[in-house]
This record gives C-alpha cells, sequence and structure tokens, in this order.
C-alpha cells in the first residue's frame, strides 16, 4: 500500500532548473504538488462587458481594436484603443515587437485578460494577456473553469505552474489514491480525493472562490480533514516509537525519598498534585521513556511536583536536572529545592552562566562525579562540558518542548540512556488543540489551586488615573504590602524598556516618597537582578518596578497589588502570567490594568476576558478565539507542523474526528496511516524539519 512518490523531476519537461525553482516552494513530488492551494482565482469563464468594469478587476473582455498607435513619450509604448458596444478600453504595451503593432489593426477581434486600471483616458489594462478570435468564433468563448493562481518564486510563471498541475491532476488518483473512504471522513457527504483536488485547482465556473480561499468549501474542509488526521498519525507514531524504546531508566525510588520529601511538606498536596504525582511516578518506573507535558496555571504548585519527581529519581541512584528559562528563574527553583531537599541529604547544584570560573569547575565535578544529585540551571546545563554521572530525569520549566535532536543529544549526555522528561508549561493551551499539537507527549494538567488563595481582583482604567493608582499603591504599602509596577513599553528594544523603566521609577520615587523602591530590568546584570529580587522577596524592597522579565515564576506572597502599565500592549497569556505574580499570600489582591486610550477592538476583548476570569484554562480558550492558533502555539510549534491546507481555528471540529480515526487507522489499518503521513508529512521528515 505504501506509494512511492513519484518525483516531479519524472515529470515531462522538468529539468533540473525547473526542480530547483519547484523545490524553493517546497515541491518536490507529484502530491506536493496537487497540494499546493491557489491564493486566489481568476474567472475566465464569461466575458465581461467593458462599461461595467472597474479598477482593479480582472476581467476577460471580447473587444474590437478601433486603432492602435507607437505613442513616444519618456518611454515608447504602444497604445489600442479598443470597444465592444458597451464601452471603450486601452491596452498598453511597453516593451513589444514591430509585428505586434501590425497584428493590432483596426476591426480585429481580440479576447483580453488583465487588470483595470484608471488610466488617461479612461480605463486600461497594462500588458494583459490578449488573442485573435476569429469572428463567429463562439464555441469555446471562455474557459470552463476558474483559473488557479498560486504562490510562485522567480523565474516560475503562473503558466507553468498550472500546466504542471494539470499534468499532476492527469495521474489522479494514481499518484495519489483515495485512502479514505466516505465512511472515513466526518461527513460523508464530502467530495472523495480525486474530486476535491480536481475542485481546488479547476473549480467549475460557478464555484465561489471565497469558500475556496477561506476553506469552507467540502472540497478543501475534505483535505484539510486528510492532512490534519496525517500530522496527528504522524505525531502518535513518533510517541509509539519512543514507547518502544526501552533505553529509560527505571525509577522505583527503593530508598523511599518522594514519601519522606511527602510526608515533611508544610502543607498537603492538592487533589491534582497528587493524581499527577502519581501519573509521573506510574511513567518514571517503566523503562520507556516519559515525555510528559505538565500543564499548570501559574500558581497551581508545579515546583513541588517537580521536587518529588526529583526526590523519586534520586532515590533511584539517579541524577535529575531542572532546566529554567532565566537566571532569576532558576535560582528561585535552587532555593526552593534545597529548602526541600538538602533536609533528605541531597545536594542540590546550580549551574548558572553568572558564577565565577572556579564555583563553576567545583560544581562541574560534583555533576559530573554524581556527588550532586540534583542540579538545576538554564539551558546552559545542556550546551557546555556539563557531564552527568547517570542523569535520569530532565525536568524543563516554561519551555517549548524539546525537538528530536535535542532529545538525541540528551541521550547522549546521558551516557546513552534516554533520560525522563517532564515539560512544564503555565501557558495551557485548550484540550483539543493540545491533543493535536501534543499529540507526541502525555498531557497531565494541574487545574486545582492550592487552598487558602484570595482571588485576585482585576480592575482596568485609564493612565488618565494615575494619581488615584498611586495614591492606591500608597494605601497598600502603608499595610506593609508589597507592590508590583509593571513597564510593558516598547518590548522590541531592551535599552529602551530599561530606560522606560527608570524614568518610571525615579517618578514613582518622588510620587511615593519615604518608601523603598526597587529595579529590575533586562539589561541589568544577572548579580543585580537577583540582588534587587532577592532584597524584594525578603521585605527589603516595598515596590518593585519592572519590565516584564518579572513575567514567569517568581514567587512573593506578600505582594498583594500589581499595576501593569500600557496593559493593553500585552497578550491574554502573556497578562494572565503577570496577574499571577499576585494572589499568592493569604492578603486579597488586586491588579490594575492601566490602560492608553483608544483601544482596538482586539485590546478592549482582551481586558475585558482577564476581568471576567482567573481561569487560565477559560483565558487560554479566549486566546484561542481571539488570536488564532498560530500565535497561540508561537511560530516555531505551527512552523513544526507546517500545515498546507488545514487551519487549526477554522478546522478546531476536525481534531475530534481527526483523534478517533487516528486511533483505528493505526490499529486496523496500518498501512494506510503510513501511506497518509508519507504522503503529507514524509518530505519534513527526510528533510529534518521536524
Ligand atoms: P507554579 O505552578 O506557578 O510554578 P509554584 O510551584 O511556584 O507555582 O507554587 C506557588 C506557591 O504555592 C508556592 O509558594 C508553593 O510553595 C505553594 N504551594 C504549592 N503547592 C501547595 C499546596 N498544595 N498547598 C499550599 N501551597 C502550595
Ligand atoms: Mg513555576
Amino acid at each position: 500500500m505504501a506509494e512511492s512518490p513519484r518525483r516531479l523531476t519524472e515529470l515531462p519537461g522538468v529539468g533540473p532548473r525547473l526542480a530547483e525553482r519547484l523545490a524553493r516552494l517546497n515541491l518536490y513530488t507529484v502530491a506536493d504538488l496537487l497540494l499546493h492551494r491557489p491564493i486566489r482565482y481568476e474567472d475566465r469563464t464569461r466575458l465581461q462587458p467593458i462599461g461595467t468594469l472597474r479598477p482593479g478587476d480582472r476581467a476577460l473582455i471580447e473587444a474590437r481594436v478601433e486603432w492602435s498607435e507607437v505613442a513616444r513619450g519618456r518611454r515608447r509604448r504602444l497604445l489600442c484603443r479598443v470597444s465592444d458596444g458597451t464601452g471603450q478600453l486601452d491596452l498598453v504595451f511597453f516593451n513589444f515587437h514591430p509585428r505586434q503593432a501590425e497584428r493590432l489593426q483596426r476591426g480585429v477581434l481580440l479576447r483580453c485578460f488583465g487588470e483595470v486600471r484608471a488610466g488617461y483616458a479612461g480605463p486600461q489594462m497594462a500588458h494583459p494577456e490578449h488573442e485573435r478570435v476569429a469572428p463567429g468564433d463562439a464555441g469555446g468563448v471562455a474557459d470552463t473553469a476558474l483559473t488557479p493562481v498560486y504562490g510562485s518564486t522567480e523565474g516560475l510563471h503562473q503558466g507553468q505552474l498550472r500546466k504542471l498541475v494539470g499534468a499532476a491532476l492527469a495521474m489522479l488518483p494514481d499518484q495519489m489514491p483515495d485512502h479514505l473512504s466516505a465512511e472515513d471522513l466526518p461527513d460523508p457527504s464530502w467530495p472523495g480525493l480525486k474530486e476535491a483536488l480536481e475542485t481546488l485547482h479547476r473549480p467549475p465556473a460557478e464555484t465561489d472562490p471565497g469558500g475556496l480561499l477561506e476553506g469552507r468549501h467540502p472540497a478543501v474542509r475534505r483535505i484539510a480533514y486528510e492532512e490534519l488526521l496525517a500530522h496527528h498519525l504522524s505525531l502518535r507514531r513518533r510517541r509509539q516509537a519512543v514507547r518502544s524504546d526501552r533505553g529509560a531508566p527505571v525509577l522505583k525510588d527503593g530508598q523511599g525519598l518522594s514519601a519522606v520529601l511527602h510526608s515533611r511538606l508544610p502543607f498537603p498536596l492538592t487533589a491534582a498534585q497528587a493524581r499527577v504525582d502519581a501519573e509521573l511516578a506510574r511513567d518514571m518506573a517503566e523503562s520507556a521513556p516519559m515525555l510528559r507535558l505538565l500543564q499548570g496555571d501559574v500558581g497551581s504548585g508545579k515546583t513541588v511536583v517537580a521536587a518529588l519527581a526529583c526526590a523519586r529519581t534520586v532515590g533511584s541512584g539517579y541524577q535529575a536536572a531542572l532546566m529554567a528559562p532565566t537566571e532569576l528563574l532558576a535560582e528561585q527553583h535552587f532555593r526552593s529545592l534545597c529548602g526541600w531537599l538538602e533536609p533528605l541529604q541531597v545536594e542540590v547544584a546550580w549551574l548558572s552562566g553568572g558564577a565565577g570560573a572556579q564555583h563553576r569547575r567545583r560544581d562541574l565535578q560534583r555533576v559530573a562525579s554524581g556527588e550532586a544529585a540534583v542540579v538545576v540551571g538554564t539551558h546552559a546545563l545542556f550546551q557546555e562540558q556539563v557531564a552527568f554521572r547517570s542523569l535520569g530525569l530532565v525536568v524543563v520549566d516554561e519551555q517549548h518542548r524539546f525537538g528530536v535532536h535535542q532529545r538525541l543529544a540528551l541521550k547522549e549526555k546521558a551516557g546513552g540512556v534516554e533520560p525522563h522528561q517532564l515539560t512544564m508549561t503555565a501557558t495551557p493551551i485548550p484540550r483539543t488543540l493540545a491533543m493535536t499539537a501534543y499529540a507526541d507527549l502525555d498531557v497531565s494538567a494541574l487545574d486545582e489551586r492550592p487552598p487558602g488563595r484570595q482571588p485576585v481582583q482585576t480592575v482596568v482604567v485609564s493612565e488618565q488615573r494615575r494619581g488615584e493608582v498611586i495614591d492606591r499603591i500608597r494605601a497598600a504599602l502603608a499595610e506593609g504590602r508589597q507592590a508590583y509596577w509593571v513597564c510593558t513599553l516598547i518590548e522590541a528594544s531592551p535599552e529602551l524598556a530599561a530606560q522606560a523603566a527608570e524614568d518610571t521609577a525615579a517618578h514613582l520615587r518622588e510620587a511615593l516618597t519615604g518608601h523603598r523602591i526597587g529595579l529590575v530590568h533586562g539589561r541589568m546584570s544577572a548579580t543585580d537582578k537577583e540582588k534587587v529580587m532577592g532584597a524584594f522577596a525578603q521585605g527589603g524592597i516595598d515596590l518593585l518596578v519592572a519590565t516584564t522579565v518579572i513575567e514567569v515564576g517568581v514567587d512573593v506572597p506578600n505582594a498583594s497589588l500589581m499595576i501593569i502599565d500600557n496593559a493593553e500592549r500585552l497578550g491574554l497569556a502573556q497578562l494572565h502570567q503577570l496577574r499571577g505574580r499576585v494572589g499568592r499570600g493569604r492578603a486579597a489582591s488586586t491588579c490594575v490594568l492601566m490602560y492608553h486610550g483608544p483601544l482596538s477592538e482586539s485590546a478592549r476583548q482582551r481586558l475585558a476576558v482577564l476581568r471576567e476570569t482567573e481561569d487560565g484554562f477559560a483565558i487560554a480558550q479566549r486566546d484561542l478565539e481571539i488570536r488564532g492558533p498560530g500565535e497561540m502555539l508561537g511560530t516555531r510549534q505551527t512552523g513544526a507542523l507546517g500545515l498546507r491546507i488545514a487551519d487549526l481555528g477554522r478546522d478546531a471540529d476536525l481534531l475530534e474526528p481527526v483523534q478517533q480515526q487516528a486511533g483505528d487507522l493505526l490499529h486496523g489499518r496500518a498501512s494506510i496511516a503510513e501511506a497518509l503521513i508519507e504522503r503529507w508529512v514524509g518530505q519534513a521528515e527526510r528533510y529534518g524539519q521536524v
């Protein structure tokens, strides 16, 4: 059943030069070409009266030449006035052959296609495609299908592409057999693959091109469904492959360290934490490597779950590494893990870029010898000459998942065993989307907050009320509370953002004399940032002015007020993350979203969503609706999916049936699954794009 894809170079007329140009469009096989989606359609199926044309229309006309002349102005050009009885139009040619001028004699009947522009003496078409028609030549007046226009590249003409696509269509169904029957489709009235592809490239004259372009037409839905299915199958197959790899250490915690840690925690685990902990324990006790994503809202208590997994690893005689995206967070994790693990005689090392060379050498040594059982750091953990004695678990906080290549590199670092992996994210994505984008991972969710949290009251105010906002800070500080002021200006430039934060801090120092005001921004050295954050955490600073560097993970329970300046500039996920810095203690907390009007419609929606809910999963769902999945997952994620026809947002309703059918295919019709993966993802896999 596995089809061997026919290379485009096997088609007549495709030499190395043309093949190279097609490759620039990622077109290698006949199937690739058939899945190259038109970016628009032109209607050459009917003649349009000149009198009805407007500038910007692309139209087919049939008209008689009235006169033509070679005009000599700044540039020589051939002008040809035509008329069809409803109006007149000028054809303009700048580069022309002398014989062309002769052919456009008075009385000649022409059929032209081109874009209408407003010209000096009425409507014009510059360089229209045109042909002479014999008088009374009524047959074959026009095309019977809409004409596709493709995304192209230099040196590759629409005409060439259309011809190649035509040749490819003629090879159907041999070159692209339909693997799905009508019963396999979510809607049995959808066309089969051959018909769908023919409609995509040669829509019958009466087709609404909008439906094709926007993906509402059943032909496009049919193809999009197959594409989503193929991608999902490919991720599931990858997961199966990882599962069947028996190279991971079995971590059963013979020493019972995780149980000891559990019993000594100052709080009981939430039900969600206990559930996820059990899921991790089960995964890690197997020789197939764990690949698990932990989605948990800000403040849901992911760190302690990670600490329990680290204890379980160490209790099994292996090392655990925890990677954080910033020094600040790594340092905070280091402190938390030290607090929990050192009483259990577990040594925790911190590998930071900021540490001195001597320190670093000693820490590297401790990691290599296994003396340090747990290691915390930034991505430098996996880049440099860090060697582990026996790495059994890797936890990645607030990061996108590892790609295939990074996984292999990790395996090397771990001396050939495949470490278990836990990726944690505070940016939950909706369930259906997660199942599609993360089908190669198991997903756990911490969907419950530790008890005793006060809800955060969120208010939206215009910056014209800055004075009142400052009064509010004064009142909070007077009660012994702490506050954040987040500057969101000019993310693109760290210099300008730092400057803006410095100016704001200076203003606030004037307005709030007698209070201790600290400042952190991205231009400061890691040590300085850490000093300020440390002081804030210890209560030595009352108000912390910060750029968005504090976004992830920072935990200061006494801070109960957050002002987000220019809140309208940030996305929902980021605002939600920032807000999660408050509401961590016993006091009632407030988040003030201060905006500079006028607000765009989407900014208004974002701020309203935040005012309504604190539920990260609900916010993620709204984010999906407002922004669409591409933005939400980040370009890396959707780029990795590399969808050609489907759109995760528009076709979200297909994801559920895709999952079901993927299960059926993998179990019952594996060869079809293979063929679909090869057709849609084969290229990307061969060229190492996933
Ligand atoms: P996040 O999921 O955002 O990383 P953290 O792990 O930083 O959250 O936890 C936030 C705070 O909640 C920390 O101070 C942590 O000690 C505390 N915490 C975690 N789990 C519980 C629990 N079950 N009961 C009470 N407090 C908890
Ligand atoms: Mg965290």
